[in-house]
């Protein structure tokens, strides 16, 4: 009986601004120069958040196929997972809490799994699966931002304007990257709530 090396799970978190996806591509990237085979995933997530709010800051790119949900992303993966070394998944506070059990069975499979994704919400809750992939993870990274009012590190995402605004500002301009200090919590609705609101928004401009 053969038994396979146990693989590697990498946790690259932060709020919005923060270079997370650059971050993602980065590694990858170089997985690719070592000439492993790197399959890289992100949730559809057009229907639930604004697209331009989680793309890629920087001019970098990775292709990514994208998948509704866990089981979508399991479907696709593993009947090619033998030609897989690194799995890559960005933006993983979009998917359920069944990613996690996921990534621990591909780690025992062997596979090195990376992962980006937001830690907190924009009323600073832990967001989704993220805090428990924290702390399964062999190694975490937590980038901060720029605060926007101030230059210090940022570690919160700030969502700006009321709900009434989200009708004419887009959402490119609906996030800063805020400080402790100048962070305020947007309590108006819970984090999924949040969503829910831009999803309905976004359905309705396209
Ligand atoms: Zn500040």
């Amino acid at each position: 009986m053969t038994t396979v090396a146990p693989g590697r799970i990498e946790m690259i978190t932060g709020p919005m601004f923060s270079g997370k996806s650059e971050e993602l591509i980065r590694r990858l990237k170089r997985a690719r120069i070592a000439r492993q085979r790197v399959a890289c995933y992100k949730p559809n997530i057009d229907l639930r958040y604004h697209r331009t709010a989680i793309a890629s800051h920087s001019s970098q790119t990775h292709e990514a196929s994208t998948v509704m949900t866990v089981e979508d992303l399991r479907a696709t993966l593993f009947p090619m997972l033998d030609e897989v070394e690194v799995v890559g998944i960005d933006e993983v506070q979009f998917f359920s809490d069944d990613i996690i059990p996921l990534a621990v069975e591909l780690v025992h499979l062997g596979k090195r799994v990376v992962m980006a994704g937001l830690d907190t919400t924009f009323a600073a809750e832990p967001f989704g699966p993220v805090p428990n992939l924290m702390a399964i993870a062999d190694e975490v990274t937590k980038l901060s931002a720029v605060c926007m009012v101030c230059g210090a590190p940022a570690i919160h995402t700030q969502r700006l304007g009321q709900s009434q605004e989200l009708v004419v500002v887009g959402a490119a301009g609906m996030y800063e990257a805020r400080c402790r200090l100048h962070f305020q919590p947007w309590t108006d609705e819970s984090g999924s709530e949040q969503l829910e609101l831009l999803s309905t928004r976004e359905t309705a401009e396209t």
